[in-house]
This record gives structure tokens, sequence and C-alpha cells, in this order.
């Protein structure tokens, strides 16, 4: 990396911060700029730049890929939605193994269109991910179940705590099989995000659960009081409720000791200018590390 900033290691920049502002090759170049040695491309803007190109320019860069975002999307009320989905998550390991990416983060899927039936569609979850296991451990992309805050249970993703997602992990792969001879990782973990998570009182006891072979990924944003939006009012470092710096020590305890990916989704960060983002993360993450 060649920066006009101080390098801030272990700092990532997950692309949805700021999507509206910029395209990848913008991210990529700003990361640098910024001494931002971590970069999560979601897959609307890989597609812009196409993988092999974006892989190349991440390289030259000299950026790590903390994630791919994001496959999943798992329940469908039809066998061909569901195959549909499968075929796509391929796809998907496939552009996570060409980016070198450390994880494909999975956002696994609510209910159906017209379902109520909630235990059905986490049923299909885990179906979907077991039949695309064996892919992503050929390809050497291990595969970051993440757990979503239960408002999103209906439409975005039904598995809502770090329990559960580790508990999709043992049924899945019972035997915490690593990705390849001698890695420290399985193929089959967990995404543990801040704002998903951070409210759980049985936290503490999953993230030790998790340990260091589950814990594929660790993302950060804030809680704002009040949330305006469910989706698209996530709060800047420091901004919110959650105690970011304890919780960073928390899942570094518990054994993760990958890259602090910020990913905030905000309407407000979207109309301010990128690298004012930027640079207020870079500000900001220091209070957030142990
Ligand atoms: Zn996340």
């Amino acid at each position: 990396m060649n920066s006009a900033n101080p390098l801030v290691p272990g700092l990532s920049l997950n692309t949805a911060t700021v999507r509206e502002q910029w395209n990848l090759a913008q991210m990529i170049e700003a990361c640098a700029r910024h001494g931002i040695p971590g970069i999560s491309p979601w897959r609307d803007k890989l597609a812009e730049l196409g993988a092999e190109k974006a892989a190349a320019m991440i390289r030259a860069h000299g950026l790590s890929v903390t994630g791919l975002c994001r496959g999943g999307m798992f329940p469908a009320a039809t066998e061909a939605g569901r195959q549909a989905a499968i075929e796509d998550n391929l796809r998907a390991i496939d552009d996570a193994a060409t980016l070198g990416a450390k994880c494909l983060v999975l956002v696994c899927g609510g209910l159906p269109a017209g379902s109520r039936d909630l235990s059905g569609a986490r049923t299909m979850v885990r179906d979907g991910i077991a039949a695309i296991l064996s892919h992503a451990r050929a390809a050497g992309v291990p595969l970051a179940i993440e757990p979503l805050h239960p408002m999103y249970a209906a439409d975005r993703c039904c598995v809502n705590t770090l329990a559960q997602a580790l508990d999709l992990c043992d049924e899945i792969d019972p035997q915490h099989a690593p990705l390849r001879n001698g890695a420290s990782v399985a193929a089959l973990g967990v995404a543990v995000d801040a704002y998903h998570v951070w409210w759980d009182p049985e936290l503490d006891s999953s993230l030790a659960r998790a340990g260091a072979n589950r814990l594929l990924a660790y993302h950060i944003c804030d809680w704002l009081v009040e949330t305006r939006d469910l989706l698209l009012d996530r709060g800047m470092l420091g901004d919110g409720v959650i105690d970011l710096r304890s919780l960073g020590r928390r899942v570094r305890a518990a054994g993760y000791s990958g890259f602090d990916e910020v990913e905030i989704l905000s309407r407000h960060w979207w109309s301010v200018e990128p690298d004012v983002v930027l640079a207020t993360i870079r500000e900001r993450h220091p209070a957030c590390v142990a």
C-alpha cells in the first residue's frame, strides 16, 4: 500500500458504507489512500468491475479482502427457486475464490413470499448451506453465516442469534472440518456483526463456543437511539449505544484474529462526502479497539 495516511492495521471497509457515492474502483483507491488495509465488496459493486479485474486491482493496491457480501437467500416458494438460489451461491463462491476473500458472508434469507412457515424456512436455509459447502471447501472459501437481528426474520434472515447460527454449523458440519489441512478456520463458521448481536444476553457463551475456528468475520457499526429506519439508519462508530470497545475485546478473547470490518448502511452517511466518511471511520476506530 502506498498511502497518504498512516496505515490503520486491522481496519476494513465494507463497500455498503459508501455504496451510493462510489464505484468499486473508487473504493479500492480510497482505501489505499486512507490507510485502510481491508475491503469487503458487495456483489453488486463487484459485478460492475468484474471479479478478475477487481481482484487484480485489489492486489495492486495491497488490500486484503475480508469477505464477499453476500451469498445466502436460500428459502424460496418452489424447488426451482431454491435450486436457482443454490446456483447463485456457487457463483458467489467462485467470485470469492477469485478475490481471495477470507469468507463468503451468508445472509440466509427469510420467509418465502406468502409463507408463515418459519421453521420450514429455517430448514431450507440448512439444506441450502449443506448443498454448497463442498463447493466452498473445494474453492478454499469458508462460508460465514451471519445471524441478523430478529427484526429481519421475515424478509432477510431467519437465523437470528449467534447460538442459532452455531447450531446450524454444528448440524451441517459436526466435525468442525478445517477449510483445508492445517487451516486454523473451519469451512463453515459465522460472521459476527455488532449491530445484530450486541443485545444478546447469551453472546459471551456463544462467542466462546464459536472459538477461533468458527469466527470468520467481525462487522462493526453502531445502534442509534432512536433508529428511524429498520434497515438504513445504522450509526457511525461511537454515535450509538453499543460498547464497541468491550465487544471487540470479547470477540478477540474468543479467538477472532481478523479485521474490524466497518459496515454502515445509512441514508445519512450516504449523503456525506465519501472521503469524509472514511476519515471519520479512521478517527473513530481507535476507540473501538481494546
Ligand atoms: Zn454485517
